[in-house]
């Protein structure tokens, strides 16, 4: 065993070493020492603001669904790791692959039949891309290789993801001139129950009309923009991009690596519209946190063009391609969230969501809340001060991880009502402080 180190040398070493994530370096604020996590839990190293443990509000950015150590995937993590932990995917495959894939074909919308497992979800959405980009050039069509999307998205951190994140204010736009131009919506109106907007959707079939000669692929967030903005628009817009991409030839992808796996209270939130995309992204949940993991899916009408290609492949695979420990995983955590009802405790988080975010909206400073399925939003009418709000919410016994003017949690679906209440608290406490 090494020499253990100190909590207090381990968080010099971090500053000194390590990148977090949008971070500068060395790090400017100190992160917290985490120790173990369990349930909804995280356990701190030593104390912070008189708190040794943590009620999780970000299941680790969406994606500890069933909270940490959970002993379904533990038990299937361990059972793979005895088996064996990688084999390369290229001529080899694997029964955890398999079923996986499998099993997504099953959940997600019926025309989706295909699966390529990558190992991040910017990955995925690169692949997406390349997938759309090289299904028009097996067909003839290779000037259609831009995208459309609308304002305040978010898909990734690698290149092709960061042309069609949000241009303006947000992490990417430094690299505006560097990255492919795409083509802009305005944001989707604001509410989930709002009734579309006729002239936006108007918007969004001329632009796709205009350009339909160079558009590969429509791309969005189904119902959902997450790190764009957390916010939530009508199902309705997503009717009309389907009937646009059909009626001007040009493929439709949903990247739901935030919004899969039941988070806005339907396990896919292009169910709340009734459509099919023809590419789909999923990450995230995939593996309730576990492991790194994402899947791009895609119809039988995508994959028969590429292969009538003068390259008749897509020319990606990733080292860790259908990492068996990953895939073990994601299949034994899909099992589990489709084994419970899981709607029904989603319903009851959006419930206590709803009811314990209530007095932010009398706070001052505050301009919005709003609250969709395990997802809960609170934003402020200036940037948050992160420390303080940071603080703010470990003194309430809460982990939450603001950015720009946004508070917000969507915890765990195993969170008890009472630390729901805790969650919003802190919340509240954030917005107060921040
Ligand atoms: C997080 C996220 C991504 C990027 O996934 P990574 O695994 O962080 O690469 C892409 N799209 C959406 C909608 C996301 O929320």
């Amino acid at each position: 065993m090494p020499e253990p180190l100190t909590p207090g040398e381990l968080l010099a070493l971090d500053r000194q070493h390590v990148w977090h994530p949008y971070g500068p370096m060395p790090g400017r604020t100190a992160p917290l020492l985490v120790e173990s996590a369990s349930g909804v839990r995280l356990r701190l190293a030593e104390p912070v603001e008189g708190r040794d443990e943590l009620v999780d509000g970000m299941s680790s950015w969406w994606s500890a669904v069933h909270g940490y150590n959970h002993p379904v995937l533990n038990d299937a993590a361990q059972g793979q790791l005895g088996r064996m932990s990688h084999v390369m995917f290229g001529g080899l495959t694997h029964e955890p692959a398999v079923r996986l894939a499998k099993r997504l074909v099953d959940i997600t919308p019926e025309p989706l039949e295909h699966v390529f497992l990558a190992d991040s979800g910017s990955v995925s959405v690169e692949v997406a891309v390349k997938m759309c980009l090289q299904y028009w050039r097996s067909l003839g069509k290779p000037r259609k290789q831009r995208l459309l999307t609308w304002r305040g998205g978010y898909h990734g951190d690698t290149w092709q993801p960061m042309s069609v994140c949000d241009p303006d204010g947000g992490m990417h736009e430094l690299w505006q001139g560097a990255l492919p131009r795409q083509i802009f919506a305005d944001a989707p109106p604001a509410g989930f129950d709002a009734a579309p907007d006729e002239a936006y959707a108007a918007q969004l079939r001329e632009l796709i009309a205009r350009h339909a000669d160079e558009l590969a692929a429509v791309i969005v967030e189904p119902v959902v923009q997450g790190a764009g903005g957390m916010s939530f628009h009508s199902p309705g817009y997503l009717r009309v991009l389907r009937e646009a991409c059909d009626a001007h030839g040009v493929l439709l992808v949903f990247d739901e690596i935030a919004t899969g796996f039941g988070r806005t209270g339907a396990l896919f939130a292009a169910e709340h519209a009734g459509v099919a995309p023809d590419v789909m992204c999923l990450g995230k949940a995939l593996t309730g946190g576990y492991l790194t993991l994402a899947a791009t899916l895609c119809t039988t009408a995508v994959a028969d063009g590429i292969s009538r290609g003068a390259l008749p492949v897509l020319a990606h695979g990733p080292t860790f391609m259908g990492n068996p420990l990953a895939t073990a995983v994601a299949d034994a955590s899909i099992e589990l969230l489709l084994s419970q009802d899981w709607a029904q405790e989603v319903k009851r988080i959006e419930a206590g969501l709803r009811d314990g975010l209530a007095p932010a909206r009398s706070l001052a400073g505050v301009r919005d809340v709003r609250v969709l399925g395990a997802i809960g939003v609170v934003q402020l009418d200036h940037e948050v001060d992160m420390a303080a709000a940071t603080r703010a919410a470990v003194r309430e016994g809460v982990w939450l991880r603001p950015f720009r003017d946004l508070i917000y949690t969507m915890p765990p679906y195993i969170t008890g009502d009472g630390d729901v209440a805790r969650i919003c608290a802190a919340v509240c406490s954030a917005a107060r402080e921040g």
